[in-house]
């Protein structure tokens, strides 16, 4: 088979960006032979890195390749210490993350939530709850719905009375594109699909309930049923094992995607992918760690790089189509994590297996761990 070649843009950004950074570059190279691909990774500052090296968060010349790129791993920016009297347009979390969102047309979020077995005890979840395991996939939409819909606005009705108006708004398209991500990313998994919406209430639910129902008759192998959103928020918490991927519309899956991921413990633990538009296996995608710069332990060694790593892996499966070198990564994570490994946001002093280490001997372990 001849060989696959990608072109990746590594933007690490700020703060813990660069470290674990490194780390997820380490384990793609540990990919390359065993999986028959060659990764083209060029590097690029963004966030105060890109400010520092051009006077802009996304300097042109970082824009410039990541549109030659099949795909953008990305760290984390922003440094809340650094000079408070930018405008808020100019700052990174603005400038460069709104700025690539738009760019790129990102319309669905992918966020998973695992909770691998010796980390029960970051579970929030007494081990009851945890019955069955925790793997939940985050299906978000984007880029429609309550935050963009218009009008939008604060107007006075009367003397010292004022009204905000937010619109929720889905069209038909917008619903079945990001249906159709859920179910290919069911297929993937144990496929079952959960489709959130508030049909008892909200004009969109009911949109959203049909357009689903009709995408998913394409999908005869997945499993598919509809709950509403105040139920979903009470079953994460009840009984999180039942649910594989949950597909939402934007401001649920925000809502939802972060009380996920509150069970897995810890942010170091968690990638996400934010796909564009494309076609067959080859979909543009921006992947990153959901956590932030982490200035508390920049610069330290202290980092998980799980994350980071882990977004790595879902560039693999979602951009370039090499599922199982996704796998072999996620494999290389739950083998590093069993042999008691543990960066210091996962670490349990009653955990008598586990051995406190740093972001690159945690790197080089999964690294290590790779086969094909
Ligand atoms: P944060 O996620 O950076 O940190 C919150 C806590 O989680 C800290 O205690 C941190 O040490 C810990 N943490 C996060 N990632 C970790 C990892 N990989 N390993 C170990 N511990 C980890 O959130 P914050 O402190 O609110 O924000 C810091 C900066 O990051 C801010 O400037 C914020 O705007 C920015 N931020 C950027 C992004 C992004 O680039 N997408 C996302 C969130 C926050």
């Amino acid at each position: 088979m001849p060989i696959q070649t990608f072109k990746i843009a590594a933007l690490a950004g700020d703060g813990i960006g660069p470290e674990v950074m490194r780390q997820a570059i380490l384990v793609l190279r540990a990919i390359e032979k065993p999986f028959n691909a060659s990764f083209a990774i060029s590097e690029a500052p963004v966030g105060w890195a890109g400010i520092d090296a051009a006077g802009k968060a996304l300097p042109d010349s970082t824009l410039a390749l990541c549109k030659s790129s099949d795909a953008i791993l990305f760290g984390s920016v922003g440094l809340p210490d650094r000079d408070p009297t930018i405008p808020k347009e100019e700052r990174p979390e603005r400038a460069a993350l709104l700025r690539i969102r738009k760019e790129f047309g990102l319309y669905a979020n992918l966020r998973p939530v695992k909770l691998h077995a010796p980390l029960a005890h970051a579970c929030p979840l007494n081990a009851d709850r945890q019955a069955g395991g925790i793997d939940v996939l985050v299906v978000r939409e984007l880029t429609g719905g309550m935050y963009f819909g218009q009008p939008k606005k604060t107007e006075l009705v009367s003397e010292g009375v004022h009204r905000a108006i937010d619109t929720m708004v889905y069209t038909t398209p917008e619903i079945e594109r990001i249906a159709h991500v859920a179910f290919k990313a069911a297929r993937l998994r144990r496929k079952r699909v959960t489709s959130i919406d508030k049909a008892n209430v909200l004009e969109n639910g009911v949109l959203w309930r049909e357009v689903v129902t009709r995408v998913g008759k394409s999908y005869g192998d997945v499993a598919l049923e509809h709950m509403f959103v105040d139920n979903a928020a009470m079953q994460l918490m009840l009984r999180p094992s039942q649910f594989d991927v949950m597909l939402c519309e934007n401001m649920f899956g925000d809502i939802l995607s972060d009380e996920a991921a509150a069970l897995a413990g810890s942010l170091g633990m968690l990638p996400s992918a934010s796909l564009g538009a494309g076609s067959g296996e080859r979909v543009f995608g921006f992947y990153e760690p959901a956590g932030g710069t982490a200035p508390d332990i920049a610069g330290k060694n202290l980092a998980n790089p799980i994350a980071q790593i882990l977004s790595a892996a879902m560039m693999l499966r979602f951009s370039f189509g090499m599922e199982a070198a996704a796998s072999a990564v996620e494999k290389a994570v739950a083998t590093a994590i069993h042999s008691g490994l543990r960066t210091g946001d996962i670490y349990s002093a009653t955990d008598p297996a586990a051995k406190r280490t740093t972001t690159t001997e945690m790197g080089a372990t999964i690294a290590a761990a790779i086969t094909a």
